[in-house]
C-alpha cells in the first residue's frame, strides 16, 4: 500500500534522540529500532550496575560497569544492522541540550530526574521539536506528548521543580520491572504515531497507569497562557523527512 509505504519511509528517514538508557530508554529504542526507526541517538552518564538489570533490558550481567550507552548501542547494533546509531555517554544538560535536540527530528525523555524532564521541556519548545514524554516510579507510570506552540508543555502541567531531593528516583524508591517495559513501549508507539502522521496523539492529556491497581487514566490539559516556557511559542516545523 501506498501509505505504508509512506510510513516506512518516514520512520527509515527519521532520527530520535532517546534521552536515558535505562529501563524506559531500553524499551523505547528496541521497539523505534524494531519498527523501522533507521537513527537513534542514546544520551546517558551512567554506567551498567547489577541493580539494573532486572528492568533495563538492553543490558546484560557480563555489561556490568559498561557505559549504558555502549551496552544499549553493541545490544540494538547486534538485533538491528542497519541501524545508524549515535552515542553521548553525558548528561543531558544546559551546555549540551541545543546541540543535542537540534540535531534531531523528535525527542524521548526517558529520564529519572525531575530537574532533568524539566530542562528536556525548556529545551524542546524552545527548539520546537516535537518531545515524548514518560516518568516511572514504583507502580506508577505516566505519558505525554507535547507539540511545542500547539499542545500543553511539560512545565504548563507542572510549573517547576520541586525542591531538590524531594522526589526520590527509581534507583531510590525501585520500580517494578515490567512496569517500565510497558510505559517503555508505549513511548515508542506514540513517537511512531507521531513520525508516521497516524493515529492519535497523547497532546493535552496525560495517560497515568497503575500497575497495582491495574488502571489506565486520561487526564485533560491546557496550555497555561502564562507558562514562562511556551506562552510565547510558535507551532513546531513539520515532523518527519527532512526534519532533522
Ligand atoms: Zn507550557
Amino acid at each position: 500500500m501506498i501509505a505504508d509505504r509512506e510510513q516506512h519511509r518516514r520512520l527509515a528517514d527519521a532520527s530520535v534522540l532517546v534521552i536515558g538508557v535505562g529501563a524506559l530508554g531500553c524499551a523505547a529504542a528496541d521497539t523505534l529500532a524494531a519498527a523501522g526507526v533507521s537513527g537513534l541517538t542514546l544520551v546517558d552518564p551512567d554506567h551498567v550496575d547489577r541493580s539494573n538489570l532486572h528492568r533495563q533490558l538492553l543490558h546484560r550481567t557480563a555489561d556490568l560497569g559498561r557505559a549504558k550507552v555502549d551496552s544499549g548501542a553493541e545490544a540494538l547494533r547486534s538485533r538491528y544492522p542497519g541501524l545508524a546509531i549515535a552515542t553521548a555517554g553525558v548528561r543531558f544538560d544546559a551546555a549540551n541540550a541545543a546541540a543535542l535536540v537540534g540535531h534531531h527530528a523528535c525527542v524521548i525523555d526517558a529520564t529519572d530526574g525531575i530537574a532533568t524532564k524539566f530542562l528536556i521541556n525548556d529545551a524542546v519548545v524552545a527548539l520546537r521539536k516535537p518531545l515524548v514524554h514518560a516518568g516511572i516510579l514504583r507502580f506508577q507510570g505516566q505519558l505525554m506528548t507535547i507539540l511545542p506552540g500547539v499542545s500543553a508543555c511539560y512545565r504548563c502541567l507542572f510549573g517547576a521543580p520541586p525542591a531538590e531531593g524531594s522526589v526520590p528516583s527509581c534507583q531510590e524508591a525501585g520500580v517494578l520491572g515490567s512496569l517500565a517495559g510497558t510505559i517503555g513501549t508505549l513511548q515508542a508507539g506514540e513517537e511512531i504515531r507521531l513520525i508516521t502522521g497516524t493515529g492519535t496523539l497523547l497532546t493535552d492529556r496525560l495517560l497515568t497507569y497503575d500497575a497495582l491497581a491495574g488502571r489506565w487514566r486520561h487526564v485533560r490539559l491546557r496550555r497555561n497562557p502564562t507558562c514562562p516556557t511556551c506562552r510565547n511559542v510558535a507551532p513546531p516545523l513539520a515532523v518527519g523527512a527532512g526534519n532533522g
